[in-house]
């Protein structure tokens, strides 16, 4: 199993962080956990494009990690040859949240029917609304991949989910954006991987701007991910989403947080970072 980090930057635009994002290779399967700004720059840094996705999985709608999927629905329509109905899971409310993207693209949508002789349908897309359990889906199932998803908290924000891969007896969680809660630790429980957005509640506090203040409300700070972690007996620790972001290869303090917490590995990766997940029948 593959998991890179396509963007590990938040809503605040960086010249080295794209937006929200990870990309899980199992089983043959491209599945997208969230798609933040410039998200199908760095897919195709990582080699796939957006006709080569399985799956889009939401953790939550909150604009920075929703922002390009008009991106990757348009550009997967238009570049797929055939009928490609994309599937894409998230928290109840996705279902309102595509179609009003689908909506928005209508214009578009119009023009592209109008001058290309071959294309005679807009975007299809599947949407799975899922709150807590194990993901029906049936390129799944085919590729012998588990994905189940469990409630976080991280309110007013809701309903949000976070999403634990599991294929040949490797397991890596997509927490997203929460707090500590009672569904995190069950996803994380064991997990090879785990990434978790963080901010440095310890620096934004110093910083005398109430709204950058208010993001401390409902984020799990570094010490807390590394609770969770150690906790839950996890193998790797992936901080990403960091606030305020480090400089490129400048994340080392961050790391030596959360090691004081953790006795397992803590990267924090730049982006397109890719951390190999040994499986049990393949290195
Ligand atoms: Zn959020
Ligand atoms: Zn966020």
């Amino acid at each position: 199993m593959l998991v890179s980090l396509l963007g590990t930057g938040s809503p605040l635009p960086d010249p080295h962080r794209a937006g929200p994002s990870t990309l899980v290779q199992a089983g043959g399967l491209n599945l997208l956990f969230d798609c933040g700004r410039g998200v199908l720059m760095r897919l195709a840094a990582a080699g796939v494009g957006p006709a080569g996705l399985h799956a889009q999985l939401l953790t939550h709608l909150h604009s920075d990690h929703t922002t390009d999927l008009n991106d990757v629905i348009t550009t997967r329509w238009v570049t797929s040859m055939g009928p490609a109905p994309l599937p894409v899971v998230g928290p109840p409310g996705t279902q309102g949240f595509v179609d009003r993207t689908l909506d928005m693209l209508r214009d578009d949508v119009g023009y592209r029917i109008a001058h290309h002789a071959d294309l005679d349908r807009g975007p299809e897309i599947d949407v799975t609304e899922v709150s807590d359990g194990a993901l029906d889906l049936s390129a799944l199932s085919t590729a012998g991949v588990t994905v189940i998803a469990a409630p976080t908290d991280h309110r007013p924000v809701a309903p949000t989910v976070g999403y634990r891969v599991t294929h040949d007896g490797a397991a890596v969680v997509i927490a997203g954006d929460t707090v500590p809660c009672d569904g995190l630790d069950r996803l994380v429980d064991g997990a090879d991987v785990y990434v978790q957005t963080v901010i440095r509640d310890d620096v934004i506090r110093q910083i005398p701007l109430q709204r950058l203040q208010d993001v401390c409300d409902y984020h799990s700070t570094v010490i807390q991910a590394a609770q969770t972690a150690e906790r839950a007996g996890v193998g790797t620790l992936v901080l990403t989403h960091m606030v305020p972001a480090p400089p490129p290869g400048g994340a080392q303090e961050w790391i030596d947080i959360a090691s004081g917490y953790f006795g397992g590995t803590v990267l924090a990766p730049d982006d397109l970072t890719s951390i190999e997940v040994p499986t049990a029948t393949a290195g």
